[in-house]
């Protein structure tokens, strides 16, 4: 099992988008994926549409492992399982910090399950908090989706730096697969003077670090996500670009 986690440390940069359209994408494509919901937020779970019953394990009860890491599976359709989260998760904080070992938790847990799964997608929240800090130790590769704005260059700028200081102690030893601009605004043929220099301070921040093609402003991927279908099914093949760049990279390394 390959574990992928998107990270970013401002709100709205495109973590949960990504994931989920990733997520679908490799599911279609005839592979095991299995989500992680590992923000209080809970985003990934709602639009994934499943409703946390009272007394059913989520994310928190795995970390602790109050649980079988197996048992906070759920299914979610073809090739798709979820753990997923609550806002409940947030007292995951204490315990992580408490054992020690906070950053490789995640990863612990879900060796149990590696033999189950050829992907897990893990959705980072947007605190440098102790759930970012373990999503970002369980993974093998690391994907920074950024808004392309000064808001997003600076998300880009505090990730990078978050994710020197995990390989400093050893916490993250796979590799940065790329930093991918999100919500990049085009009018016509012109792209807006905004996106444009904010995905140029992107180039030079990223130094080796790739920068993959843009996700473009589009109303399209609200829909996508909505009705849990694909970008292609819509019509919109074209804005499918950067995941199809991200799976390619990934079955290199697989
Ligand atoms: P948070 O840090 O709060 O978890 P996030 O980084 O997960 O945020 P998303 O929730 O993925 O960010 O996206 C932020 C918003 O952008 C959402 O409301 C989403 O519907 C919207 N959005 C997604 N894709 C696009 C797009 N291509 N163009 C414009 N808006 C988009
Ligand atoms: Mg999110």
């Amino acid at each position: 099992m390959l574990t992928l986690t998107c990270a970013s440390l401002s709100g709205g940069q495109g973590k949960t988008t990504v994931a989920i359209l990733l997520g679908r994408m490799l599911a279609q494509r005839g592979r095991r994926v299995l989500m992680i919901d590992a923000d209080p937020q809970a985003n990934l779970t709602f639009y994934l549409g499943h409703e946390v019953q009272q007394n059913q394990p989520t994310l928190l009860e795995v970390l602790k492992k109050q649980i079988n890491t197996e048992d906070g599976i759920y299914e979610i359709g073809e090739n798709l399982w979820l753990i997923p989260a609550d806002d409940g998760l947030d007292n995951a904080q204490e315990f992580l910090s408490g054992s020690g070992m906070g950053a490789i938790v995640l990863s612990k847990r879900l060796k149990e399950v590696s033999d189950l799964f050829q992907y897990c997608i893990v959705d980072a929240p947007p605190q440098r908090s102790q759930i970012c800090l373990t999503s970002l130790g369980a993974a093998d590769h690391i994907i920074i989706p950024v808004e392309a704005s000064s808001k997003g260059v600076n998300s880009l700028i505090r990730t990078l730096s978050l994710v020197e200081e995990l390989q400093e102690i050893d916490a993250f030893s796979g590799i940065v697969l790329g930093i991918l601009p999100f919500r990049d605004k085009w009018v016509g043929n012109n792209q807006v003077a905004q996106s444009k220099a904010s995905i140029n301070a992107m180039r030079t921040i990223a130094e080796e670090i790739v920068v993959l093609p843009s996700i473009l402003e589009s109303e399209q991927f609200k829909k996508a996500i909505d009705k849990g279908v694909s970008l292609s099914s819509l019509g919109f093949e074209q804005l499918e670009t950067p995941f199809q760049q991200i799976i390619e990279r990934l079955q290199k390394n697989v």
